[in-house]
């Protein structure tokens, strides 16, 4: 399992929470140490084409600061897509979140569909064929979804029961199909945990699901999988979660 970041994920580019000044620095403590970290390189203007109309990548260019970390954090998700194709694990530390970056619009805290960018990426490279993305994030990832709405090659997941053990149940029946996958990936937000805004799970069960992910993707994909960091925003919780979730699927 390697870790994907650059310290500029730390730079505070808005007032958001996914911005918030010390939430990178909350995970990166609890994860140094226990993980290889590797560096991303920025993403290329074309690389964001392949989700976005340029309309919207001349929005966010507007704001420079707010456009150099956005295009470097969908680096860091094609670095963790690489990553996992050559067969090694990998989760990315990256910042701002994207999972409500549709086509020609975002919101919630996002600007570039991290996760999107980096499956059209592999699939234009002719490196995969067929993904399959699960979303643990407490929010449904509408721009995810509506990227690839037209594309039955990519399938989109994010389980949505509201107690804490039909949640585990509905991972593990949606991670139950019989269709075939090139690569797994994971839009992992951490605030459904109960002691952020989802009020729900514990930190073991990012481990349960994490375990869940990985025997889903030796099933159906020789292992290939990664993960890139969504919402999530209380820093007294983060870090343990996020390593927990590493735990499991390593
Ligand atoms: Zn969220």
């Amino acid at each position: 399992m390697k870790v994907v970041y650059d310290e500029k994920y730390t730079t505070v580019y808005s007032s958001d929470p996914a911005a918030a000044s010390g939430r990178m620095e909350s995970i990166y403590s609890v994860l140094y140490g226990r993980y290889e970290f590797v560096r991303p390189r920025s993403a290329s203007e074309a690389d964001l084409k392949l989700a976005h109309w340029k309309d919207h990548v001349d929005y966010v260019k507007r704001n420079k600061a707010l456009y150099q970390v956005a295009k470097l954090a969908v680096g860091g998700a094609i670095k963790a897509a690489e990553l996992a194709v050559q067969g090694e694990p990998a989760f990315g530390l990256i910042r701002p979140p994207g999972h409500h970056a549709s086509k020609n619009s975002s919101w919630g805290f996002c600007f570039f569909n991290n996760i999107a960018i980096s499956i059209e990426r592999l699939r234009h490279e002719g490196k995969i064929k067929k993904a399959f993305i699960i979303d643990i994030d407490l929010h449904f990832g509408d721009g995810t979804a509506n990227i690839f709405v037209n594309t039955p090659d990519v399938s989109y997941f994010h389980p949505e029961a509201s107690n804490r053990e039909e949640y585990l149940k509905e991972i593990s029946r949606g991670l139950a199909t019989k269709k075939e996958y090139d690569i797994v990936a994971v839009s992992a937000g951490f605030d459904r945990h109960e002691q952020d805004w989802g009020g729900m799970l514990k930190t073991e069960d990012y481990f349960t699901i994490g375990k869940m992910i990985k025997q889903f993707a030796e099933k159906v994909c020789e292992g290939r999988r990664f993960a890139v960091l969504e919402g999530g925003y209380n820093h007294a919780v983060l870090g343990r979660n996020v390593n927990s979730l590493l735990e499991g699927t390593t």
